[in-house]
This record gives structure tokens, sequence and C-alpha cells, in this order.
């Protein structure tokens, strides 16, 4: 039988806030445990919360990049259920009425075909505090300095139909988060937490299949490997005439392995209620239109104008668009260069190995947008060969200065001076008789070697365009 896999995802992401979601409490990942709390994150009796603006402002440019309908009105809710690490004894979200609904992601899955998944609804949500299982031998500590921190959770449709797409379209998301500086998105530090609901079908069954949801994964290759296990899982019980219980799995990053956690809970379980501590949250439709009118290019719309307006392949404005600070650094570069492909080359070649060699990305690589463009534009009248721009390259990343200046004092200027070439040439050509004849002889591939004795005797500086063409001549082919 031929199986469909069925996916949706609930992402939670973590506000890039100074402060909690309801009291003045900063955020902060490592400090000392419970040195971040206050009556409000607590939960004793009679403390007050109020919502953090700063947090509402990131949600709403989160819901209006997933493309979302955002609600000028949403309800907080109580979520009820027990468990150490929510001294509350329920978690502050909004159920019913969210502050977003009905969004559209898009994604290229692995073959390049772009694919849509629709965004069920995001809401605001406060974090719960942490379980610390390895601090105290035998016993389980709580650390409270994350309770009340704003999260975002965004649930898709059951959009998705593989692990490697589900992949594929936590890796657009993310990117799609960082655009628009809502949330560090570190997956290490919990700031993007996932978990995947995953049934099968039967191809061409049009009904959903029961599910389980797996939680607790941190990475996107732990998702994609989890995913693929539960799909494989699934499959191998429908074929043994089984039925896949609706259960609550934890994903073992470690073993890769999946284990049962609990049999799912309905909403109803949790008695919610709306929060009598909270008003509903209203937001201005002027700060709704504002804060559309202040979003940034997303990733999609400036690959597309990279392939339109610099004439990229759809290949290279991905990776130029990778992030906002590669892709502000390729157009300065464009900009200084007068050459965008050339700029393109330059950036995602020898200047991105140079990052990758320094361990920097395009906000901390120190060679200014500038200065690579006039490198460039020496490389392209002749001044300095392919190779002696690269060097030319490492030295402004490690000293600075101008590149022009430093082709000067490195004796790196190119030379293109027929008589000094020819110089060269007629020198390699008098000295090594027997590959010379071997060339002549038919044995081409010789040419290669003679052109690099010649570029040897010139220092590297030789321009070897012009050397070919003189070598060529000079060895009657
Ligand atoms: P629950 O009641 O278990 O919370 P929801 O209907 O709220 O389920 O959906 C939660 C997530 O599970 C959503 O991302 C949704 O797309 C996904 N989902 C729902 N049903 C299925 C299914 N049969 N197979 C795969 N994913 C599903
Ligand atoms: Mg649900």
């Amino acid at each position: 039988m031929s199986w469909e896999a069925v996916i949706g995802l609930e992402v939670h992401v973590q506000l890039r806030t100074e402060r909690k979601l309801f009291c003045g409490n900063r955020v902060v990942f490592g400090d000392a445990p419970n040195t971040h709390v206050c009556p409000v994150c607590l939960g004793l009796p009679g403390a007050l919360p109020t919502t953090n603006p700063q947090a509402v402002e990131l949600a709403l440019r989160t819901a209006l990049a997933l493309g979302c309908t955002v609600h000028l009105r949403s309800v907080w809710a109580r979520k009820n259920y027990f468990y150490p690490d929510l001294p509350k004894g329920y978690q502050t979200t909004q159920f019913e009425e969210p502050i977003a609904t009905a969004g559209l992601v898009a994604f290229d899955d692995a073959d390049g075909v772009e694919r849509v998944v629709r965004i069920t609804r995001a809401h605001m949500e406060e974090d719960a505090g942490k379980s610390i299982h390895d601090r105290i031998p035998g016993n389980t500590a709580v650390d409270l300095n994350r309770a009340g921190t704003p999260l975002v959770e965004i649930v898709t449709e059951p959009d998705l139909r593989s692990a490697a797409d589900a992949r594929a379209f936590l890796v657009s998301l993310k990117q799609l988060l960082e655009y628009v500086d809502v949330s560090d998105c570190n997956m290490e530090e919990g700031s993007l937490r996932v978990d995947a609901n995953v049934s099968v079908r039967t191809k061409g069954e049009t009904e959903l299949g029961a599910k389980t949801e797996i939680k607790n994964v941190n990475s996107f290759s732990g998702v994609e490997k989890a995913v693929e296990i539960e799909i494989a899982r699934q499959i191998e019980v429908l074929e043994a005439g089984g039925s896949v219980e609706q259960e609550t799995l934890l994903w073992d990053d470690h073993r890769g392995r999946l284990r049962s956690m609990r049999s799912k809970e309905d909403s109803h379980d949790y008695r919610y209620f709306p929060c009598p501590d909270l008003p509903p949250l209203v937001i201005e439709q002027a700060v709704v239109d504002a804060a559309r009118a202040q979003l940034p290019e997303l990733p999609r719309a400036r690959r597309d104008r990279f392939t339109d307006a610099y004439g990229l392949s759809v290949y290279d404005a991905g990776v130029l668009t990778q992030s906002v600070a590669t892709a502000d650094y390729f157009e300065a570069v464009a900009a200084a260069a007068g050459d965008s492909k050339a700029a393109a080359n330059w950036v995602m070649g020898p200047a991105q190995a140079l990052m990758n060699e320094r361990k920097e990305d395009a906000t901390t690589f120190p060679v200014a947008a500038a200065a690579l463009g006039e490198l460039i534009g020496l490389v392209a009248d002749g001044t300095v060969s392919d190779g002696a721009a690269k060097k030319v390259l490492t030295i402004l990343a490690e000293d600075g200065g101008s590149p022009k200046a430093i082709v000067e004092a490195q004796g790196l200027t190119q030379v293109r001076d027929d008589d000094q070439l020819a110089g060269w040439v007629s020198e390699v050509v008098e000295e090594l008789t027997d590959e010379v004849t071997r060339y002549r002889e038919g044995e081409t591939r010789l040419l290669g070697f003679l052109m690099g004795q010649v570029m040897k005797r010139s220092g590297g500086k030789a321009d070897p365009r012009r050397v070919n063409e003189l070598l060529r001549d000079a060895l009657g082919s």
C-alpha cells in the first residue's frame, strides 16, 4: 500500500524582549537559578500582572511576517495544570481569541519547488520555568528565571507531507523570524522549540489519520529524524493491522529514539477560562498599520528582487539573502563595485571563506563593503590579479587600510607590459625545451605547466590572460 505522511507543527518562539511578559524581571539565559523572579512570576497571592508592550509589539510583527490576520482585541486565558515548574498552577496564554489567525508561509522543498503552509494561528503566552534533573543528585530542582518569558506559539495546519519538508519549512520560518528580528531563534538555548504532530494515511485518502505529538525537539535535524522514525513506526503499526494510539511522544536526541510520555490530553482537561487579572489585549488599527509599514523586505521577496535586479541565479540570490546582514553587505559591495555579478562571486566566495576562517559573519566581518567594492574594481581594471586580490582581502581583514595602498605597498600590481611578459615567456620556452617539444607534438595539457612556470618567474604578478595569449603565440598554437 502507498502511504502519505501528514505533519502539523507547533513552534514556540521566545520573543526578544528585555523583560518578562507580565512583570519587570529581566529575561536572561544562564544566570544563577531563581535570581530573576518576583511575586508576579512566582504567582504569589495578590500579585497583579501587567502586559509588557514590547512583547505585544514583537508578537504583532511576528503575526504580520506570517501573513496573519491580526485581531485588534485578543483575550488572555488561563490554562490550568499542575507541574513543579509552573508555580501559578496555570499558564497565561491565549485560547479562544488569539492575537493572530490565518497566515501563510512559503518555503522551497528539496527539489526547489515552492510549497505553502497555512498558519492556523499565532498566539502570545508565557513560558514556564525549568525543571533541572542533573544539579542535585536524586532530586529535581526548579529554576524559575524563565517563568513568564514571552513566547509566541505558531500553529500550522497539517500541510506538510514529509520529514524533509518539515525541516525545510522550519528553516524558512526561522529565517523569516530573524528577518523581522523578533527572536534570536537560538535553538540551543530554547528560543525556538518545536512540537511535531504526525499521522499517516493511504495516498488519496482525504480524512486525517490518528496523530501523535512529538515533544522536546530542539534542533532541525532532530525534528527531521524524529518525524521520519515516527512515520515509519505508524506505517508499520497500520500495515500489521493495528491502529495508531493518540499519544504524546518524547524525543530523546541522545539515543535518537522516541518514547511514550503520556496519553494525549484534550483541551477541556485544561479548564481554560479568561484571565480575570488581565484586561483583553487591545491594539489600535493605526499601530497595526504602522507595524506593517515598518516591516522589512521579507526573505523571499528579497531573493526575488536579487534575481531580477542583479541578474543572479535563484541559488545565488538564496545564498545571499540567507540573513539580512549578508544581503545588506552584498548590496553595499555591489553598489561600490558597480558590478553585481562580481560582487556576488566575491561575497559568496573569498569573503565568505574568510569569514568562516575567522569565525565571523557579515555583521562582524571587518572588511567594509566599500573596500571590497574598490578591490573588485582593481581586479576588473587589471590592476591586480584574482589571486593577488585574495591576498589583499586577507590583509584588509587583518589590518584594515585601503586596497590600492595595500596593492602598492605589497608590490602586487599586476604586470601587463607586453615586453616584460614576453621576456618571461621566451625564457621559459628557451629553457624548457623538452616540455615545449612534447607540447608541440600534441601533449597540449602541458600548457598549464608552462603557464605556471611563466607566472612563477613573474612572482605571481603577470596578467595570466595576456601570458596565455603570448605563450600560445610563442609555442605556435
Ligand atoms: P490537538 O487538539 O491535539 O491540540 P489541534 O487540532 O489543535 O490538535 O492541532 C495541533 C497541531 O496538530 C496542528 O499543528 C495541526 O495542524 C496538527 N494536526 C492536527 N491533526 C493532525 C493529524 N491528523 N495529523 C497530523 N497533524 C495534525
Ligand atoms: Mg491544540
